[in-house]
């Protein structure tokens, strides 16, 4: 490979083939590299509601750009559209980016995307990006895990179906030595609260929620794990929202002096 081969764009980017990129948490200077080089290079993007506007505008003025994101309650038959849709456009020869919010293969329906590539014979890769736990903790200003505390961090989805009850082993996550990270969890927060304090979780379990992690309109709170419920359905506004849920949330003894409100906002 000559230096000139590796400096261009489209080198690992040929025609005909799919790239899942990362999109990250919203700000677009927390895309990788490598993400922003994609986006630059593709002829079309097919981006999730998640996607910050600032990352689409870093596509090139001729590429053509297709939003396929519903904010919740995505079924599977859109997915099943979307894996049609990437996969005619790289049969096509376009160069496709599948761009995705946060990391693409945390919560991201990646692997039907990638199945539906290999079994075109499309070439398909992932570039990976800062998942929105990452950026709500830089937002908090505080550790996802702590030495001798939280010495275990755990992605969990409480997304359920439509009139289906969550399907999770509440025992297993009721675990005070480690740190719940949860992914779309804000319409099932009284449950999540419920269930893991009756699987043994104390109470007062630390919580943060928060909502736009690194967007301009970021917003924090810190609450109790009993009091989870109350806090998402009063301080949650509409945006995208991760809750933390562990000791590694307890907030350092001075901010917690000023604050007496049952949720406290930061
Ligand atoms: N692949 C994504 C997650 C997709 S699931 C990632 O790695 O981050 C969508 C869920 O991610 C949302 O319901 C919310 O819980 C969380 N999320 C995504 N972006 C967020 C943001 N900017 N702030 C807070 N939570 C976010």
């Amino acid at each position: 490979m000559t230096l000139r081969q590796a400096q261009d764009d489209r080198f690992d980017f040929p025609a005909g083939s799919i790239w899942l990129v990362g999109a990250g948490p919203g700000d677009p200077e927390l895309l990788t590299r490598k993400a922003e080089r994609l986006i630059r290079a593709a002829s079309v993007i097919f981006y999730d509601a998640l996607v910050g506007p600032g990352v689409i505008d870093l596509a090139a003025p001729g590429a053509r750009l297709v939003p396929v994101g519903k904010r919740s309650g995505r079924h599977s038959q859109a997915q099943q559209t979307i894996d049609r849709l990437i996969v005619a456009a790289a049969l096509a020869g376009e160069r496709v980016v599948r761009l995705k919010g946060g990391d693409p293969a945390i919560f991201g329906r990646a692997t039907e995307e990638l199945d539906a590539a290999r079994q075109a014979d499309v070439p398909v890769a992932i570039c990976p990006g800062v998942t929105a736990a990452s950026a709500a903790a830089a937002g908090l200003g505080a550790s996802l895990t702590l030495r001798g505390l939280a010495r275990k961090l755990v992605f969990v989805t409480a997304h359920a179906r439509v009139g289906e009850a969550l399907d999770l082993d509440w025992q297993a996550l009721a675990d005070p030595q480690a740190t719940l990270a949860v992914y779309m969890g804000k319409a099932a927060a009284g449950e999540v609260s419920a269930r893991l304090i009756a699987a043994g979780l104390p109470a007062d379990t630390p919580v943060a929620l928060v909502e736009n992690a690194s967007l301009p309109d970021e917003r924090h709170f810190h609450t109790r794990l009993d009091l989870l419920p109350l806090a998402a359905r009063t301080a949650l506004g509409e945006g995208p929202a991760l809750l933390l849920i562990g000791r590694a949330m307890a907030r350092p003894a001075g901010a917690q002096a000023a604050r007496t409100g049952l949720v406290a906002a930061s």
